[in-house]
């Protein structure tokens, strides 16, 4: 996360803004999470197994749906 989701302030890696003071931890864990769960589901993608990649991506997207997610679940989404 580069920017503060509230004020836009740049983070610099930071876990709290220096703006406006945001705690920022459970929103960078969630993405951390959901960057975990699109990684397991691309392998699980590489080894052919379509149904728990689709499982993985939609726990992901529900977490944080980040573009990577979208466009990962539309590939997979055509493979039914
Ligand atoms: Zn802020």
């Amino acid at each position: 996360m580069e920017r503060c989701p509230l004020c836009r302030a740049m983070l610099n890696g930071a876990e709290t803004c220096r703006r406006c003071k945001a705690e920022l931890q459970s929103v960078q864990r969630i993405k951390r999470e959901s960057r975990t769960l699109v990684g397991a589901a691309i392998y699980r993608l590489s080894l052919g197994d379509v149904a728990a990649s689709k499982r993985l991506l939609r726990i992901a997207m529900n977490l944080h749906a980040t573009p990577e997610a979208r466009a990962l679940w539309r590939v997979v989404a055509v493979r039914d």
